[in-house]
């Protein structure tokens, strides 16, 4: 079995935004039920002994933590290639300076729109933008790498041209632009995000033009217009573990949304162990769980039949094909959800 190469520590469900198509679960962890400074300090020395190269400090809003700092260090000192994805609205000088200090070694800034008044509405906070492009400067001045990250979906697409032109003009060294996954919020939001096929190809076509130039652009298609699944996480338990705010060690971010199934936790189970030998994380190993059609299709050890947490949400059953790939027999769902994607009205996200 390989090594994990990338750690994602959600440090956090707190976040100042409300973005609804966050893909944090639909029920948000509480605060009080937080890993410690200490716990995650031991995470991340676990996680260099397993052979993780680098941790993704995320949320939530990873600098909500009084103890982003002490974090940034601890993830540093492990060894770790430390990249912090931020929504940036809570970095200031001081804080980008003392994060520099901890060893922190590339900031991910998300943006929700390059048009301000569009952005915090679809963010839900007003003055984000602002403070998003005061944070892009500082870091840029600190001389850490940036790269802009740009959720896009319906509400946002008709501005790509000028997102791309923003990431260029705020100094990104590269653009994800990347369609919206449906799970947690977005999930909750699908109505009022699914973007057209039309607004899908125009899309395609500006970011291919866009591309050649300094600044790196990578690009994140969305399901529910494809024949094939994206081969999700490159394998489940295959390359990549996350540790959510409450110590669940799962095998995705979005694993959480699979009601029923059970997840080590941090506080009862050594990251080693979760990694190589927990039922959650060798249920969907490989290829022999597959059904058909995956079982036996050429693109089994490709795409490895999708995404889990999608075949979850859309079917019950976390153990079917993808919907996304056109052999599913659930692959109707998708264009059912197109069709029936008619509303602009946000659900904020919000914890209950
Ligand atoms: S998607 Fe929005 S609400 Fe969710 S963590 Fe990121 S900035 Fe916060
Ligand atoms: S049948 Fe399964 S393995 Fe084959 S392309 Fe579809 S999702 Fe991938």
């Amino acid at each position: 079995m390989n090594a994990p190469l990338a750690l994602l520590a959600e440090l956090t469900h707190r976040c100042p935004l409300r973005c609804p198509y966050c893909s944090n679960p639909a029920v948000l962890a509480r605060s009080s039920a937080e890993l410690t400074t200490a716990e995650w300090a031991d995470i991340f020395a676990q996680a260099a002994a397993l052979g993780c190269l680098q941790t993704h400090l995320s949320g939530g809003e990873p600098t909500a933590r009084r103890d982003i700092v002490e974090i940034t260090a601890a993830a540093h000192q492990a060894g770790l290639y430390t990249n912090l994805i931020t929504a940036g609205v809570l970095l200031d000088a001081s804080l980008l300076k003392r994060l520099v200090a901890a060893g922190l070694d590339h900031v991910q800034l998300s943006i929700q729109d390059a048009d301000a008044a569009n952005a915090e509405k679809i963010g839900g906070m007003p003055g984000a933008h602002a403070r998003k492009q005061q944070a892009a400067q500082l870091v840029r001045e600190a001389g850490l790498p940036l790269t802009i990250n740009a959720v896009v979906h319906r509400q946002n697409l008709h501005n790509l041209p000028a997102i791309i032109a923003l990431a260029r003009d705020w100094g990104a060294a590269r653009l994800e632009v990347a369609h919206t996954q449906y799970y947690g919020w977005a999930l909750a939001n699908r109505d009022a995000l699914l973007p057209t096929r039309a607004q899908l190809d125009e899309a395609t076509r500006i970011v291919d033009a866009a591309r050649g130039g300094a600044m790196r652009i990578d690009y994140v298609v969305p399901d529910y217009h494809a024949h094939r699944p994206k081969p999700c996480m490159g394998g489940w338990g295959a390359r990549f573990l996350a540790v959510a705010p409450n110590g669940d060690v799962l095998p995705c971010h979005a694993a959480q949304s699979i009601t029923g199934m059970v997840f080590p936790n941090i506080r009862k189970s050594s990251l080693h162990d979760a990694w190589h030998d927990s039922a959650a994380f060798n249920r969907f190993r490989g290829t022999a769980w597959m059904p058909p059609p995956c079982q036996g299709c050429e693109r089994a050890e490709i795409d490895w039949g999708g995404c889990r947490c999608q075949a979850f949400a859309l079917t019950g059953d976390a153990a079917n094909t993808d919907p996304a790939c056109a052999l599913s027999p659930h692959h109707a769902l998708l264009s059912d959800a197109l069709a029936a994607a008619a509303t602009n009205a946000f659900r904020y996200r919000e914890f209950s």
